[in-house]
């Protein structure tokens, strides 16, 4: 897998969706969650486009900088702690089972965890990353294969990301909003799922093994 590439296509997915997640941010926030995470990405993708190595884990660990450095914001640091935790959870490996890829990503999730303190239920992106991180467990115990894993992360991180109109922001920005959050879907939880169904559609497109 490039994931040099991969991260460009991550970049150009968030990017497309920049005015949906300004807007779904200014409902509960201050509107800037798709610029910033449109520009955290754009400088990950001319990072890694950079690196002399090119392994998964400094391609990790170069786009979890880029975010940390660029993006400003709590979800940067969000964001940040999910790739750098990735990328430290990666080592040698060249991530190329559904089993590599549900324990790095599970990695990434306790990081956002015990980085921002939120639980599902709490109408942030860790209802998307939970979920999502669930779907690869179970693809690695149905004996799936990466492409079909990550669909099905995809699939989950969506749902997830919907399910979050319902519920009552308890953190960030979106906590002042209280019961007025309902009916509002959650921006970072709908950018977690913009991104893995970017990472699957990448994945069904390269993966030829
Ligand atoms: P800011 O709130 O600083 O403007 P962004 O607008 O970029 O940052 O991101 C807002 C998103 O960050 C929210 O939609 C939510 O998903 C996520 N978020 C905020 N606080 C937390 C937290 N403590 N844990 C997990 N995610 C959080
Ligand atoms: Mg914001």
């Amino acid at each position: 897998m490039d994931w040099v590439r991969l991260v460009q296509s991550i970049s150009d997915a968030i990017t497309v969706e920049t005015d949906h997640l300004n807007l779904l941010d200014s409902a509960l926030g201050d509107g800037d969650h798709g610029t910033s995470l449109a520009a955290g990405f754009a400088e990950a993708a001319r990072r890694v486009a950079a690196l002399r190595s090119t392994s998964p884990a400094e391609t990790l660990k170069a786009t979890a900088s880029a975010l940390l450095n660029s993006m400003g914001g709590s979800s940067g640091a969000l964001y940040g702690s999910l790739f750098l935790r990735a990328g430290s959870a990666t080592g040698q490996d060249d991530l190329a089972t559904t089993e590599d890829l549900a324990r790095v990503f599970r990695a990434g999730l306790e990081a956002v965890m015990q980085r921002g303190g939120a639980q599902p239920g709490d109408k942030t992106m860790i209802d998307a990353l939970y979920p999502a991180v669930d779907a690869l467990d179970h693809a690695v115990s149905d004996g799936r294969t990466p492409a079909d894993a990550l669909s099905e992360a995809a699939r989950a991180a969506d749902a997830g990301a919907a399910a979050t109109s319902t519920m009552i922001a308890r953190h960030g920005r979106a906590k002042f909003v209280g019961e007025r959050s309902i009916g509002h879907p959650d921006a970072g939880a709908t950018s977690v799922a913009i991104m893995f169904q970017a990472i699957a559609r990448y994945w069904k497109e390269n993966d030829h093994a």
